[in-house]
C-alpha cells in the first residue's frame, strides 16, 4: 500500500467510529527501511515517524532533519536507561516509559534540561513475561507516581500479543486511560490499525503497510 491508502483507511475508520477527523495521527514506522523508501514518504509531506532504536534513529534522522523542516520523531521500542539522554534530546515523544527507574531518569533530565518530551506509559496488556510494560493491575499506581514526578505522561501504549484477539486489549487500554484521564492511546500496527481507531486509538504505529516489508534484520 501507499501512504495516501493509509490516510485514507484512517479517515475512514474516524468516520465509522463517530470519530473526529484528523483525531488520529499516523506514525510511519520506518524502523530497518531503507533510506529511499523513507525519503519518498517525506516527499509526500509526512512528517511523524517512529523508531524503535536509539542508536539507529540517531544515525539516520539528523540528514533528513537538515533536507525537511518539522520532522516529529517518537520512539516506539524499549529504553534502556543509559540511553535515555540521548532518547529525550532527539524524540518529540517516548511511547515506551515502562519503570519507575526510567521515570526517575526522566524527571532528572527535565530539571536539567527544562523540557521534556511527550511521554506515554506501555502497559503489557497480555501480561506476557517477556514483553515489556506495566502489569494492567499496576498501571494506576504507576501513573500516580510518574505524576508526582511532574512528567508530561499523555498516554498509554501497548502491543498485543500476536496470538491473541487485539480488539480486547484495545479496550482494556482504552479502560486504563480513561480511567486515570490520560487522552492518548498508541495502539494498533498495520495489521489492525482500523480496529484500533474504532477502540479510540489517537496515535497508529504503522510500517510495513506504508513502506513495505521490512528488510531481514542484519545479524
Ligand atoms: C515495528 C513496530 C510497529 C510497526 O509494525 P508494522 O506491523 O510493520 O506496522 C509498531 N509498533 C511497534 C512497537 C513496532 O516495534
Amino acid at each position: 500500500m501507499v501512504l495516501s491508502e493509509i490516510t485514507a483507511s484512517i479517515a475512514n475508520a474516524e468516520a465509522a467510529a463517530d470519530r473526529p477527523a484528523g483525531s488520529v495521527k499516523l506514525i510511519a514506522v520506518s524502523k530497518v527501511q531503507p533510506e529511499d523508501r523513507v525519503a519518498a514518504v517525506l516527499d509526500q509531506g509526512h512528517r511523524l515517524f517512529g523508531e524503535n532504536r536509539v542508536q539507529e534513529a540517531a544515525g539516520r534522522w539528523p540528514a533528513f532533519q537538515e533536507r525537511y523542516e518539522d520532522i516529529s520523531l517518537h520512539l516506539i521500542g524499549p529504553l534502556q536507561s543509559n540511553k535515555a539522554r540521548q532518547a529525550v534530546e532527539m524524540f518529540d515523544a517516548i511511547h515506551t516509559l515502562d519503570r519507575i527507574k526510567l521515570a526517575r531518569r526522566f524527571a532528572d533530565l527535565a530539571q536539567e534540561r527544562g523540557a521534556c518530551p511527550e511521554l506515554l506509559i506501555q502497559v503489557n496488556t497480555g501480561e506476557e513475561p517477556q514483553k515489556a510494560g506495566i502489569l494492567p493491575a499496576e498501571t494506576d499506581a504507576f501513573v500516580a507516581e510518574v505524576r508526582a514526578m511532574d512528567l508530561p505522561v499523555t498516554g498509554l501504549m501497548c502491543i498485543p500479543p500476536v496470538e491473541e484477539e487485539a480488539s480486547l486489549h484495545f479496550a482494556l487500554l482504552a479502560k486504563l486511560a480513561a480511567r486515570n484521564d490520560l487522552r492518548e492511546l498508541s495502539m494498533g500496527m498495520s495489521a489492525d490499525f482500523e480496529k484500533a481507531i474504532a477502540f479510540g486509538a489517537t496515535y497508529v504505529r504503522v510500517g510495513s503497510a506504508i513502506f513495505g516489508e521490512r528488510p531481514a534484520p542484519q545479524t
